[in-house]
């Protein structure tokens, strides 16, 4: 079935302006097309601001647990709709049905704890210096807010966004990955069958290059939320702070697993296999660096290899597929183009390296898990982001020495340590430069209750998801209340 999906502008499913169209395709069978979507223009990112901006007044006057019901609505929905949502994910974005379901889970869980947030949204009371008279700080909203996701959890990433964005009072214009349209368009009829009203979501479809930056830095928008890769955020960023606009970023990665000597080595090569090639290679948080204790690197890479040899690609829909696509035939050529660069700066190409056109694999983006040996730090396959399922094994001298390795680039998001030493896992957890460390646990598997996000060029701004430091403190400012109730002039103390 294919899909026509259309913008959604001020509560009406309206078609662009200019009517242009963009199809969105099945990455496991370029026949196979999920969706016709609207190329919208600026008049259409127009036209969504106003609305939001028309909207925010009566939206951030609602009370914060009124808004958080909507969004326990739209939770429910989600539950109802799991499975559904789940091979969609699975048919538009290619990853195996157990993480399209995954990535459903996701929004559920998000939705929960955000939808919640709306009877915390806490500030903090504290004693004044003067007698009858309060002081409070109270978190507010920021205003309108331009949405901007990647492809790669085409329900989870927005999710991520647009609940916490909303509960906190803010109005939304969501400008999804144009690989993922009708994904989006499922989670933006989601919460309006759970009573959103006209206006304070709008969805616009199109490329990047088309409205992304249009969007990001039109005049009636006050804050920026984006995912995707650094280049494009780095850009937005600059941009946005000549324009003086709140702007946080989610960006790329270069993650690293480290193998102690003492780890546990079948462990981390299920860590390996799930952290590298889980989802194609295609996750931020994915392993593309695996740095092996010399003591025990050529035993884990014979079982990592034989392990990656097992893999079997195909449709994510199918039970006997471990491992989808990617994505499109750009990212497909960028991550043969790394292929071809690991050969030319001679790593040792162990298993992988072509694309795969077996049988109804033809049809598809398919590329071999791919693993290198014998790399090494300066290499561009071990410094840049693949986004693919490619993956690097390197050699470290000592605990030392591999930390080392793994703070050395541009990156910081997440990193693993397999050890069975607590004194290892201490000074790992203490000096790897990533936002997220996991012990004895591969790069991927965030939780959503604490904050997500990363150091270095993997994140800009305020970090995602739950918890001190999470999302809420993107989609909010503090505002701090003084409250004198003595009925005269009463000045600070300042002679004490
Ligand atoms: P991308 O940067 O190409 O696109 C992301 C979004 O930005 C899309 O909606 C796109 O249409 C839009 N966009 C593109 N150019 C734009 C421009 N000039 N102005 C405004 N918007 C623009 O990234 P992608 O290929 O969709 O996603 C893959 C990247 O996302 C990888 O680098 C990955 O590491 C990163 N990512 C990061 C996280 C994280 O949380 N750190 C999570 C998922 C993906």
């Amino acid at each position: 079935m294919v899909e026509k999906v259309r913008n959604f502008i001020n509560g009406k499913w309206v078609n662009a302006a200019e009517g242009r169209m963009l199809k969105s395709i099945n990455p496991a069978d370029t026949t196979d097309t999920v969706g016709i979507i609207p190329r919208s223009g600026q008049k259409d990112i127009d036209m969504a601001v106003t609305a939001a901006r028309n909207a925010y007044n009566k939206w951030r006057l609602t009370p914060a647990p009124g808004r958080g019901e909507i969004i326990l609505k739209a939770a429910e929905l989600l539950c109802k709709r799991k499975q559904e949502l789940g091979g969609l994910v699975t048919r538009e974005m290619g990853k195996v049905l157990p993480e399209g379901l995954g990535d459903v889970q996701e929004a559920i869980d998000m939705a929960y704890y955000m939808g919640s947030e709306g009877r915390r949204l806490a500030g903090e009371t504290v004693p004044s210096e003067l007698a009858n008279k309060d002081c409070k700080s109270v978190r507010v909203p920021i205003g309108v807010f331009a949405l901007i996701t990647p492809w790669n959890f085409p329900l989870a990433i927005p999710a991520w966004k647009i609940f916490p964005a909303l509960v906190s009072g803010n109005t939304v214009v969501f400008k999804p990955s144009s690989y993922t349209p009708v994904c989006a368009t499922k989670l933006v009829e989601i919460l309006v069958e759970a009573g959103i009203p006209d206006g304070v979501l709008n969805l616009v479809h199109g490329t990047g290059d088309g409205i992304g930056e249009y969007l990001a830095t039109h005049p009636k928008i006050d804050g920026v939320s984006f995912t995707g890769s650094t280049s494009v955020g780095e850009k937005l960023s600059r941009i946005c702070s000549a324009f003086d606009k709140e702007i946080s970023c989610e960006m790329g990665g270069k993650n690293a697993i480290i193998v102690m000597d003492d780890g546990k080595l079948e462990l981390a090569v299920e860590g390996a296999i799930w952290g590298g090639f889980g989802t194609t290679g295609q996750r931020c948080t994915a392993a593309s660096r695996i740095i092996v204790h010399e003591a025990v690197y050529n035993k884990f890479l014979s079982m990592f290899t034989k392990a990656a040899s097992k893999l079997r690609l195909g449709n994510g829909l199918l039970k006997t597929t471990d491992v989808g696509p990617v994505i499109n035939d750009s990212q497909m050529e960028k991550v043969l183009d790394y292929i071809e660069i690991g050969k030319k700066e001679r790593a040792r190409l162990v298993i992988g390296g072509k694309a795969y056109k077996k049988g109804p694999c033809a049809k598809g983006y398919f590329i071999e898990p791919t693993i290198f040996a014998g790399v090494t730090p300066k290499m561009r396959i071990a410094q840049e982001e693949i986004f693919g399922p490619v993956v690097s094994v390197m050699k470290a001298k000592n605990l030392e020495d591999a930390i080392r390795i793994v703070n050395d680039v541009k990156y910081g998001l997440s990193s693993a340590i397999y050890t069975q030493d607590v004194n290892n896992s201490a000074i790992a957890e203490r000096d790897l430069d990533t936002g997220l460390v996991y012990i004895n646990a591969s790069t991927i598997g965030a939780e959503i209750q604490l904050p997500f996000g990363g150091t270095k060029k993997s994140g800009l701004g305020h970090r995602e998801a739950g918890g001190k430091g999470g999302a809420i403190d993107m989609f909010t400012k503090w505002k701090v209340i003084y409250r004198d109730y003595s009925g005269r002039l009463q000045k600070a103390q300042i002679d004490k």
